[in-house]
């Protein structure tokens, strides 16, 4: 079932047309904005506008610095009056100062509506009861999906991020058939239903919208397993409004980036030359569909590669692969270019390790060392000595052969690492502090 039959199954050359036409209405707006303004000009934008979309190549990028730049922050990039807004949300500043995007009530509109499109993909329906366990307030994950939920006919449960046992008790007492839940938080709340006594999969759940930061298929694998559901991986970032920016189809071949309000670029980070079909590179986007704050070949620093060939589900749509990680995510260590992912991917191969893991990173006589800590699955806690040590060992061998260097790996206590409500924190960097781990 479509949202939107007509615009999701669009044929590629209509598509196309509609996005030079948006992309040319999005510069001319764009252009009477305070930062865009002396950029745009001159910068090879014919009076007509663009005559194709690889034009757009001659167009400056935008970054996260430009966003929090003296002249962007924090409303150099407004192109209506402010009177026009009526909303806004800020990044979680993972990586730095939180950047801040404005919208007008059109843009609003035009989100929920992406959002819902997502959420009827993925078989959320008017009578799903849909909990929405992601932190609301300046953070995109609640409002976004909250408004979607509730477009498409939802009972749209706002529980917020956190409060495990209230989380369960919502559950239970309202039958919960869909979940927005960060996956990291999944796996931890396995724990509270287990403390509990109680069967995640007895409950009604059927869908899980997982999102926000990285994750490796083996954890959803891991999350439909414990919640007996299936699960759903949703792009966005608040750069792009949020979330509704790419999702799964059923296929679960790679998320369906909406084309009719996002062009796709895909550069490599460093030379800033497109990416070679196929390869991966960093995801750059324009938004065609923005009103209040319109943003022009915008750098991400996510990692992903793109899927031109059509889908089975019959969406039009490129698809992106699962994103990797992000370019500044990327830890170097004796020359080798590590992503926390790939140490994921290697520990969740082990069934004994648990759900949580933490990557150290410490000098010793100056030399960087890199201790993962891995939490081991309850059941095989109890384990004797000898066979943990055994386990240690393999895996030590199949980290080295994954990162190309040798981490010493401890092996801990389910429960045991510290938790976030938000989005995970894998990476501790203590190089620099004199400290060991
Ligand atoms: P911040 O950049 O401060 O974390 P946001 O809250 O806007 O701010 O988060 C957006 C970022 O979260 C994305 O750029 C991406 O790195 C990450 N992210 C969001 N959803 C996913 C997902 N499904 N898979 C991987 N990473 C994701
Ligand atoms: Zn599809």
């Amino acid at each position: 079932m479509y949202w939107n039959r007509e615009i999701e199954t669009m044929p590629r050359r209509e598509l196309e047309k509609l996005q030079l036409d948006r992309l040319n209405s999005t510069l001319e707006r764009a252009a009477g904005s305070p930062f865009y303004a002396p950029r745009l000009t001159g910068k090879g934008v014919a009076p007509g506008g663009l005559r194709s979309l690889e034009e757009i190549a001659s167009l400056p990028f935008t970054t996260k610095d430009d966003l929090r730049s003296d002249e962007g922050h924090p409303y150099g990039f407004l192109t209506v009056a402010r009177k026009e807004l009526i909303r806004l949300h800020s990044s979680s500043g993972t990586t730095g100062r939180p950047t801040t995007i404005f919208h007008t009530r059109r843009d609003i509109v035009t989100w929920s509506g992406l959002v819902a499109r997502c959420l009827t993909m993925a078989g959320v329906r008017a009578g799903d009861v849909f909990q929405n366990m992601m932190g609301y307030g300046l953070f995109t994950g609640g409002l976004g999906l909250h408004y979607g939920a509730e477009l498409v006919g939802a009972l749209t449960i706002p529980a917020g991020a956190g409060n495990s046992r209230k989380q369960i008790s919502l559950m239970k007492d309202f039958s919960t058939t869909v979940v927005h839940i960060i996956p990291s938080y999944a796996l931890r709340l396995a724990s509270t239903f287990e403390e509990l006594g109680c069967d995640p999969r007895s409950l009604s759940l059927r869908i899980a919208v997982l999102g926000a930061e990285p994750h490796t298929d083996s954890i959803r694998r891991r999350v439909e397993e414990i919640y007996g559901l299936r699960a759903f991986n949703s792009y966005g970032l608040s750069e792009m409004n949020g979330p509704g920016v790419a999702f799964e189809c059923p296929e679960q071949e790679g998320l369906h980036l909406w084309e009719d309000s996002y062009f796709v670029e895909l550069i490599d980070p460093a030379t800033l030359e497109p990416m070679p079909e196929g390869e991966e590179g960093e995801l750059v986007l324009t938004t065609l569909a923005r009103e209040g704050m319109p943003l022009i070949r915008y750098r991400t620093k996510d990692l992903t590669s793109l899927r031109r060939e059509p889908c089975r589900c019959g969406r039009t749509h490129l698809r992106i692969e699962r994103i990797t990680g992000r370019t500044d995510d990327m830890l170097i260590l004796k020359g080798v270019n590590i992503y926390p992912i790939q140490v994921e991917r290697v520990l969740m191969s082990f069934e004994e390790i648990g759900n949580n893991y933490l990557i150290v990173l410490t000098t010793e006589n100056h030399i960087d060392q890199l201790t993962v800590m891995a939490e081991l699955r309850r059941d095989f806690f109890r384990g004797d000595l000898s066979a943990l040590e055994e386990l240690r060992r393999r895996i030590v061998g199949e980290l080295r052969g994954e990162i190309l260097i040798t981490p010493r790996v401890e092996l801990i206590e389910p429960d045991s690492l510290p938790v976030s409500e938000g989005k995970a924190v894998r990476v501790d960097d203590r190089r620099g502090e004199g400290k060991g781990p």
